[in-house]
């Protein structure tokens, strides 16, 4: 069964230029919609049922937990292309904590959809804040660009960092210094 999107992509390499029957591009369409279908994954996932196994209750450590330099791949909603880098997560327990591979794989969820970097960063904060109720939780993400890198202002070296601090990250200088003195490289 032929996915959809296979006769998009047929259509578009048409548009562009290019011969559809040629024998590098016979399996083309194929691969692009498969590839689009895992690249936007996240919207068939939801965040609730990813945490509602990890979080444990009644734990007593009570510093702050860093996870940092979280891999993630995106795409731009607005031209469709690649955005990816590092994420940085910080929560402060409130007498619960999550596993720690949830924490990336929260990242996984919210990446894998059409995304501007400030609401995915705003998303992984406000989920780990539903889901983990702790004191407080910040997010910071460094990311490149191709939709700058390779068109329009090609900047090559640019990267953008956006962050999102919740609860005592927003509230108390403290933490978020210390958050923030911790994944500094
Ligand atoms: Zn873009």
């Amino acid at each position: 069964m032929n996915d959809p999107i296979e006769p998009l992509i047929e259509g578009l390499l048409r548009e562009v230029g290019e011969d559809v029957d040629r024998e590098g591009l016979s399996q083309t369409p194929g691969r692009v919609a498969r590839s689009m279908r895992y690249l936007t994954s996240g919207y068939q996932q939801d965040a609730r049922s990813v945490l509602n196994n990890a979080v444990f209750e009644g734990e007593d450590y009570d510093e702050m937990v860093v996870v940092r330099d979280i891999e993630f791949y995106s795409l731009c909603e607005h031209h469709m292309l690649p955005f990816f880098g590092k994420c940085h997560i910080a929560y402060l327990p409130d007498k619960r904590i999550i596993g720690l591979s949830k924490v990336a794989r929260l990242v996984e969820i919210f990446s894998r959809r059409l995304q501007v970097q400030e609401r995915l960063t705003t998303q992984i904060a406000q989920t780990m804040q539903e889901w983990v109720k702790p004191k407080g939780v910040g997010v910071v993400m460094d990311a490149s660009h191709l939709c700058m890198m390779m068109r329009g202002v090609q900047k090559q070296n640019s990267s953008a960092t956006t962050s999102a601090m919740l609860g005592t990250f927003r509230a108390d200088r403290g933490t978020r210094t210390e958050f923030l003195e911790l994944i500094r490289r």
